[in-house]
Parts: structure tokens; C-alpha cells; sequence
């Protein structure tokens, strides 16, 4: 599918602006639906088709404009999906795909059949089958919805068997809600690997990227992850078999844990491009959501090479107000590449925009970062 087809995409947010960025400058169409009007992606789309994600009419009208079809988010009804599926247009990421990395259970499980190292985990449906699960043992764990969380919203850490059982009454609330247990990982550092597939099986892997969180939103990444390379090479292989596993056509992300003997394990898949790899669009040649646009047209995939070290930091809001002080100091720096999604409001946790520095390495891009950080603020 070549430059000038138009390409269609469910959800109109940052994800989706920064695809329509990368299908545009090599000369796409892109046509969007979005509930929201003046979306980040609907500001710069082609066309719009402002409607709700599970609208039928909608879905055709989206799949009648297209001649692809992507979305931006994992919690789309996997109904809407298989609709637009059925309507005889390429549609990247599948709903098989997408049935799998909308559940964690489904995904710890796809994971563990796959040979992929994951955390000791079980689906818990009440709160006998969280004291049944303890076994009498106590650990430190994680209980979390199976589905729709995001962001760590939707978990809870528990200690032991009781108090497991009340987190599930709290969290089910009397609906029948399935929830899974999972080991706390002792990991030394969280990674990604951002990763693409072309339709005819070809596979591209960025350098692991390592990301700081903040109250469990991502806060700063840095490209290349400070790891070994035997830790590296095990993360890329976990992403490789995780696409294959999946049929995975375009890009993808793995979120990884790194235990302190240097192993990694899998904390969770996107079935999409992915906040963490956003510092690829200034530091390299071909940028995630590139890869996702080569991709869903059947392209040859792109370079991930690394053109140089680069430390990415997420501009959220912080409920003070809702425009950016201190851009001029920002872009008055060198190797700083600054992207604002074209949102009005900023309320506390919205994630806004992202900055990019480009270092010697990882390390003095991130120190960099985090200086040039202190120069911005919310306000009125
Ligand atoms: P998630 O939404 O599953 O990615 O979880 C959000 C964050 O919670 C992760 O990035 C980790 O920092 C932490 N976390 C989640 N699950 C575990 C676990 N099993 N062990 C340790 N930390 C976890």
C-alpha cells in the first residue's frame, strides 16, 4: 500500500497524533475516529469521524474512507474490531491479538505457554479463590483487574491471604470481575523493548529502553537501558517470540522487569506503539510510530538504530494550570527536541506533551533532562 492510500485510526490521541505525523510525511492520508472534537490526532488528520469508538455506522464510514486500519489503545472493544475486521480492510493489530493483550490473565498465560519468563500469577474470581491461593503461604503481591487498567490504575499490593480477600471484595464491588494475583518481582530497574512486525514476518527491535515511573505514570526513559548486553539480547528474544507468538503485524511494546542476576521477565505487552519509545522519533531515523505506518502498508520495516543516546521526559499535568511556562529556555537548548500534544486543559496526571535531549549517552542525556525539566511549570 503505497504513499497516498489513506490509512484509518480508532482514537484520537497522542498516540495517534504522532502516527498521523509519521504517515504524512511520507505522504498518507489519515483519517481518524474520535469521540472528542479537536483531538490531538483530529487537529492534524485529514478527516474526522467524530463518533463513539463502539458506533456501527461509524466503524463502516472509518473502514469505507480507509484503506488500513490501526488504533491507538488496547481498550477498544474488541468488538469493534472484529466489525471492522469483517469489512475486508487490513486491520493491525488483530482482534486475536488484541483479545490477549487486553487481559492479563490471557497474557500472563500466553506469556508462560511461550516459554516467556513471568512472575508466579492465578486468576482469582472471589475471595475464596484469593485465600485459596495463598496456600497458607504469604508473599507480597499484586492484585489487579484482568482488564482496563492502565497507568497502575485497577491494582492493589497485598500481603497476605486476608487481606487479599478484602481487596477483591473492594475491588469487584459485587460484580463479578476477574482479577489476577501476581508475585511482587524484587526488580532492580524496569525496561522496554519496542518492537515491530511486518506483514511478511520481518522483525525490528529498538535498544532496550529504561523507564522511570512517577505514581506509576511514566516519568523519564533513557535509550539504551543501562544493562548488560546478555540482558539486553534476552529482552529483544522475549520481544521477538512475543510477536510471533501474537501474529503481530506492526509496532509493539514489552514492558520488562530486570532482577538483580541480570533476567529479565515480562511485565506486560501493548499491542501498539508506546509512551516509552517516543525518544525514537528524534533518535533515530525511523520512529516507532513510522515502523507502525511501514508496517500496516507492508513496507519494508525501518532502521532502529540508534543515531545517539536520548533521554525522554513526559510533560504531565499537575492540576496548577493549564499552559507550559518556560518553553523559550527549553528550546533554547541544543540536541532538545520539544513535542506538545495540542491539548487545552491540563488537569493532574494528563500526559501533555514529551521532551526529547539527545546526550554522549544515556546517562548524561538523562542528567541534562532532568536539569532542563526544573525549568518548566503549570500555570495560568
Ligand atoms: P502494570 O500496570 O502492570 O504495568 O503495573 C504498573 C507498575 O506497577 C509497574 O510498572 C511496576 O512498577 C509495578 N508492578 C506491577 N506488577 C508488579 C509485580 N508483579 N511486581 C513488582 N512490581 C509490579
Amino acid at each position: 500500500m503505497l504513499p497516498g492510500a489513506t490509512l484509518g485510526i480508532l482514537g484520537g490521541g497522542q498516540l495517534g497524533r504522532m502516527f498521523t505525523m509519521a504517515a504524512k510525511r511520507l505522504g498518507y492520508r489519515v483519517v481518524v475516529l474520535e469521540p472528542a472534537p479537536d483531538s490531538p490526532c483530529g487537529q492534524i488528520a485529514d478527516e474526522v469521524v467524530q463518533a463513539d469508538y463502539t458506533d456501527e455506522v461509524a466503524l463502516r464510514r472509518l473502514a469505507a474512507l480507509s484503506d488500513a486500519i490501526t488504533y491507538e489503545f488496547e481498550n477498544v472493544d474488541a468488538r469493534a474490531v472484529e466489525l471492522l475486521e469483517s469489512l475486508g480492510k487490513p486491520v493491525h493489530p488483530s482482534s486475536a491479538a488484541l483479545r490477549i493483550t487486553q487481559d492479563r490473565i490471557l497474557e500472563k498465560t500466553f506469556a508462560r505457554e511461550n516459554g516467556i519468563p513471568v512472575t508466579a500469577f492465578a486468576a482469582v474470581r472471589s475471595e475464596e479463590e484469593a485465600r485459596a491461593v495463598y496456600h497458607g503461604e504469604e508473599f507480597p503481591g499484586f492484585l489487579k483487574t484482568a482488564r482496563g487498567g492502565y497507568d497502575g490504575k485497577g491494582q492493589t499490593k497485598v500481603n497476605k491471604g486476608e487481606e487479599c480477600a478484602r481487596a477483591v471484595r473492594e475491588m469487584q464491588g459485587g460484580q463479578a470481575i476477574d482479577l489476577i494475583l501476581e508475585k511482587l518481582v524484587p526488580f532492580e530497574k524496569e525496561i522496554s523493548v519496542v518492537a515491530c512486525r511486518g506483514r511478511d514476518g520481518s522483525f525490528a527491535a529498538y535498544p532496550p529502553i529504561e523507564n522511570m515511573h512517577v505514581r506509576n505514570i511514566l516519568d523519564v526513559s533513557v535509550l539504551p537501558a543501562r544493562i548488560s548486553e546478555e540482558s539486553a539480547k534476552a529482552a529483544i528474544e522475549i520481544a521477538r517470540k512475543v510477536g510471533e507468538g501474537l501474529s503481530a503485524v506492526g509496532t509493539y511494546c514489552v514492558e520488562l522487569f530486570v532482577l538483580p542476576d541480570g533476567e529479565i521477565w515480562l511485565n506486560e505487552i501493548a499491542p501498539r506503539p508506546h509512551n516509552s519509545g517516543h525518544a525514537t522519533i528524534d533518535a533515530c531515523l525511523c520512529s516507532q510510530f513510522e515502523q507502525q505506518v511501514r508496517a500496516l502498508c507492508g513496507l519494508p520495516l525501518g532502521s532502529t538504530t540508534l543515531l545517539r543516546p536520548a533521554a525522554m521526559v513526559n510533560l504531565v499535568g499537575d492540576g496548577s494550570g493549564d499552559h507550559l511556562h518556560g518553553v523559550e529556555a527549553l528550546l533554547a537548548e541544543p540536541d532538545v527536541a520539544l513535542h506538545l500534544y495540542g491539548k487545552k486543559k491540563a488537569p493532574k496526571g494528563r500526559k501533555m506533551g514529551h521532551f526529547t535531549v539527545l546526550g554522549g549517552s544515556g546517562s548524561s542525556a538523562e542528567v541534562k533532562a532532568r536539569e532542563l525539566r526544573e525549568k518548566l511549570s503549570w500555570g495560568t
